[in-house]
């Protein structure tokens, strides 16, 4: 039976931190791994910001977020994961990407450690093919923001045992949060349903049909969705939702999949949304305002 105690997480960008965040939180031991030092202070920088809202807003004490930041160790080279129990691999959405952190990571760790990918498409089985490991390798798909988002996709390759599935079960229960079961299909579940809504909201701007403003209010004010779909789209990053229509696109074979060009010209001007200060919404002002 895997006992998983520390959780170590690859990657500390919008997911990576928020999975360090609720882990740290609930008392596990958690490593946070990028690709340099800076980038993991600026993790820990947006854990220490978020866990500070969530105390101002008395969701958390003070005592409680100083614990949970204590809890998180910088974890400089892949090689330093040799005794955590669980690695959650949680970079950039780049089947290479990925694939060269498993290779660097797997070697150095303990033989009954298990390995997730927070991927938001690719295939689990594939992925799990590339490690040494595909038995303990799972798919555990977090929703943005992770502080916030009640549900996690458990996506099992086709190799994985019943041990591993039992125990990401267990560790996702005790986050307090709760699963949907995917089969590992492109995009698994609440993406194959998303992000061609996205698109669609995409190419209804492309053709001219609405402005930004118009397109996000109809949807905000007509579906009574929380966020319009291109606000949403900046805050998934315009680079993540390119990537899961391509595996879509490519994973299905099917031309209802097709990405926006428009939104390929967003990625390749790195208009990524949110995270880079500019998308469908330009954020370096007071309040956001339509880039068209
Ligand atoms: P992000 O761009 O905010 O962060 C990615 C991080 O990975 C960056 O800090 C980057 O430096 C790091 N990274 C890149 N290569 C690395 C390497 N070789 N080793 C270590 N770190 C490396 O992206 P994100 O939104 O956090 O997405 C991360 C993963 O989570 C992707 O697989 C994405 O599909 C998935 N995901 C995203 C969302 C979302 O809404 N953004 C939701 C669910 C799942």
């Amino acid at each position: 039976m895997v006992e998983i105690n520390a959780v170590g997480v690859i990657g500390a960008g919008q997911m990576g931190s928020g999975i360090a965040h609720v882990c740290a939180l609930k008392g596990f031991k958690v490593g946070l791994h990028d690709t340099s030092r800076d980038r993991i202070e600026a993790g820990l920088a947006t854990i220490n910001g978020n866990l500070t809202r969530q105390v101002a807003g008395k969701k958390i004490t003070e005592e409680e977020r100083v614990d949970a930041l204590a809890r998180i160790h910088p974890i400089v080279s892949a090689e330093e994961f040799g005794d955590y129990d669980l690695v959650i691999e949680a970079a950039t959405e780049n089947e290479t990407v990925k694939r060269k952190i498993f290779s660097a990571l797997c070697p150095s760790l303990k033989p009954e450690a298990m390995v997730g990918t927070n991927t938001s498409s690719i295939s689990i089985t594939r992925l799990a093919a590339s490690t040494d490991r595909p038995e303990r390798f799972i798919g555990i798909h977090f929703m943005n923001p992770v502080p916030v988002m009640q549900l996690v996709e458990l996506v099992r390759g086709i190799a994985t045992e019943d041990e591993t599935f039992d125990a990401a079960k267990r560790f996702v229960a005790r986050l307090g949060k709760t699963i949907a079961v995917s089969e590992d299909f492109p995009a698994f579940m609440v993406n194959r349903i998303l992000l061609p809504m996205i698109n669609e909201a995409i190419y209804t701007l492309y053709e001219g049909v609405g402005s930004v403003d118009a397109i996000d209010t109809a949807m905000r004010l007509g579906a009574n969705h929380p966020m319009g779909p291109l606000q949403l789209a900046d805050f998934i990053g315009l680079d993540t939702c390119l990537s899961i229509m391509q595996v879509l696109y490519e994973g299905l074979a099917d031309s209802k999949y097709r990405p926006c060009p428009l939104l390929v010209k967003y990625v390749e001007a790195g208009w990524l949304g949110r995270k880079t200060q500019r998308g469908f919404y330009d954020y370096r002002g007071e309040v956001p305002v339509p880039t068209r």
